[in-house]
């Protein structure tokens, strides 16, 4: 299954979905939950989570619902 990568309007997460190329739904952001998400395409930087971002320890997502920030470690 293809993944894509998307990143939030609202908080500018930006997160990775897999999903089936006839699934056109349009997901949710893992970190903030709005659906004001835009399809990224190419090499993207992958930030950390919204939630941990900021912070000076860096210490992993363990705030971040879902699981879905495969990039904030
Ligand atoms: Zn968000």
């Amino acid at each position: 299954m293809p993944s894509y990568d998307y990143r939030c309007n609202k908080c500018h997460e930006i997160f990775t979905v897999t999903k089936s190329m006839n699934d056109s739904s349009t997901p949710t952001c893992p970190c903030c939950g709005s659906n004001e998400v835009a399809k990224v395409w190419g090499n993207v930087q992958l930030k950390g989570c919204c939630k941990t971002s900021g912070s000076s320890s860096g210490g992993g997502c363990s705030s971040c619902s879902g699981g879905s920030c495969g990039s904030c470690h």
